[in-house]
């Protein structure tokens, strides 16, 4: 059975190890320590990283009572070696777990809810509450998880007796055999727990909920504490300040500034469009008298505007009309008839120009491949009217 170190000091990050075991696993070498400072993944807490000697923590684990440290090397069995945590690795997950149970605790007690999945990705924390929680309520909870970091609460590790656990009412995802390990962070928050966490919240430095989503029946919170947190808000900062400085607002005034551009934009589209119907009116006076069927090749038309275009060129002539303007790959159109004939003429399309696309009887639409002269010579020999 592996000393653990980590139980009592979390911040131990240098000491001697005395290498017990070393056996060839399949993603390394598995090292059993007499007493270690490493924490193997574990209560939603990833592994610790580091050295033992010269080799690489690939991963910790927990094993039948034993601390297994996977190394990239194998070690003497019998030697002391130097053994190092990544402690910018360790104390990042600290502040998080910490912050994680502050919030927990908080969240738990005002929606008399669980907390039911606890999971610490490398760039935010997720945790899940059997219960709905108010978006409104947001602001509030984080304030209250933050006064526990401004008033510097104590966070103190207990090993209770059966009697003592009797009487402390303690959050708990499992039923726990033997020894329980009470987490208590003040007033706040009261937890099992077998992970890392700092001795003072305010070392936690700041506790930021970043998203909220409605999760199997529950709720999902994201969060970011510490380091992380202040590196997310530098994200969100930049950008902001970037956007702000293409729109000549400062960064806390970009939502506004978008706001009045999407405003402009849909004001501008509705502009272009009745400038757009203008001009189709004017492109169908055009027409020769006499004129029934008309063909026109059109120049940056979107697929609603042939169709626009087509309808009032039908309009006017009561006949036919085709309307194609250039894609990337070849040209869009569409071709009206109130002859109730348009699909007759799908199969000549298919064939000359790779023709893809088609429609009822009144009207068809798709795309053509080839040269817009040799396209519109087709139309000139069905009788067609060409219209620039
Ligand atoms: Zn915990």
């Amino acid at each position: 059975m592996s000393i653990k170190k980590y139980e009592t000091d979390a911040y131990t990050t240098n000491f001697v190890g005395e290498i017990l075991t070393c056996n060839k696993v399949e993603s390394g070498y598995a090292v059993t320590l007499k007493e270690t400072y490493f924490y193997p993944e574990g209560g939603g807490q990833p592994s610790d990283k580091g050295f033992v000697g010269n080799a690489v923590v690939l991963d910790v684990r927990e094993k039948n009572e034993q601390i297994l440290h996977i190394l990239d090397r194998a070690v003497a069995v019998g030697d002391h070696l130097d053994c190092t945590i990544d402690w910018e690795n360790r104390f990042d997950l600290m502040q998080n777990h910490s912050g994680e149970h502050i919030l927990s605790g908080i969240i738990c007690k005002q929606y008399n809810c669980n907390n039911v999945g606890f999971h610490m990705g490398t760039e935010k924390i997720l945790i899940d509450f059997d219960a709905k929680i108010e978006e409104a309520d947001i602001a509030k909870l984080e304030a209250k998880a933050n006064e526990a970091i401004w008033t510097n609460t104590p966070i103190l590790v207990t090993y209770p007796n059966q009697e003592e656990l009797a009487e402390i009412d303690y959050r708990s995802k499992i039923e726990i055999d033997g020894q329980v390990r009470i987490v208590q962070a003040g007033e706040y928050d009261c937890c099992a727990c077998c992970g890392t966490h700092v001795v003072s919240a305010g070392e936690i430095g700041v506790i930021k909920i970043i998203g909220i989503q409605s999760y199997k029946g529950g709720t999902r919170l994201e969060i970011v504490c510490g380091k992380r947190a202040l590196l997310h808000y530098d994200k969100k900062n930049r950008s902001a300040d970037e956007a702000g400085r293409m729109l000549s607002v400062s960064g806390e005034k970009v939502a506004g500034a978008v706001t009045n551009l999407l405003a402009e934009k849909d004001d501008l589209i509705q502009k272009l469009s009745k400038t757009k119907y203008d001009y189709f009116k004017l492109l169908a006076k055009t027409i020769p008298e006499g004129v029934e069927n008309v063909a026109i090749l059109g120049d940056g038309f979107a697929g609603k505007d042939l169709t626009n275009l087509a309808d009032i060129l039908v309009e006017t002539t009561g006949g036919r009309a085709f309307v194609m303007s250039p894609t990337a790959e070849g040209f869009a159109f569409v071709l009206i008839s109130k002859h109730q004939d348009a699909n007759d003429y799908m199969a000549d399309l298919k064939t000359m120009f790779s023709g893809k696309g088609g429609g009822k009887k009144e009207a068809v639409q798709g795309k053509l491949a080839g040269k817009s002269k040799d396209i519109l010579a087709y139309w000139r020999e069905k009788g067609f009217c060409i219209i620039n």
